[in-house]
């Protein structure tokens, strides 16, 4: 488990600050991880804002809402711009769904780090393809901390980090995860459709 380090010293000033990347498939907890870091900065009485892109509506309008109903409320935003104005009085910043900002994102986040805020991401790092999603290479390469979770395969049990598309369309957004979508292994998103006569599910 990602434990925080401690980049707080005493009479340090003007503080230090940090990226950190939480990235892995559909369903391997990254919503839960980030919410769990940010639960703890709450705690500590820091300040914290989450943001999420616009265009995911699911679940709540306002509210960040992982799958487990442990929810912080977040802010939706259209242009990553618009972050490095809301986000100037937070000591940590989340961002949920990343993979779906704008590409100014990394230039976001870089600034707001380098201005002292610890900035905590999760998204996707791979689309239904298996390539690499949006900005989240280019966030990972600047982060100094990735963490990568997994789910586990919903065919065969073993880890998962591919997200497994069962629908035909080729909409590269495409949003209503269960039912849509399976955590797969490596060896059964290669096998697709093939998997349903291996395993005779
Ligand atoms: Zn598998």
């Amino acid at each position: 488990m990602f434990v925080e380090p401690s980049h707080r010293r005493e009479h340090q000033n003007p503080r230090t600050g940090w990226i950190e990347v939480i990235c892995g498939s559909m369903f391997s907890g990254k919503t839960e991880e980030l919410i769990r870091r940010l639960n703890r900065a709450k705690i500590a009485r820091q300040k914290i804002q989450i943001f999420k892109p616009a265009l995911d509506k699911r679940y709540h309008e306002e509210n960040i809402v992982s799958h487990n109903d442990n929810s912080i409320s977040s802010i939706p935003v259209r242009l990553s711009q618009q972050i490095s104005d809301l986000a100037q009085d937070c000591e940590v910043v989340g961002l949920d769904e990343a993979q779906f900002f704008d590409e100014g994102i990394v230039e976001v986040c870089d600034q707001l780090a380098n201005s002292g805020k610890r900035v905590i991401i999760a998204g996707l790092d791979m689309d239904y393809l298996g390539k690499p999603f949006g900005c989240m290479p280019q966030l990972m390469a600047i982060a100094e901390y990735v963490t990568k979770v997994h789910a586990i395969c919903m065919v065969c049990g073993e880890v998962a980090s591919h997200s497994y598309r069962l629908s035909p369309s080729n909409e590269h957004v495409l949003l209503g995860e269960t039912d849509m979508y399976e955590a797969r292994c490596r060896r059964c998103f290669n096998l697709g459709e093939k998997t349903a006569e291996l395993y005779s599910r």
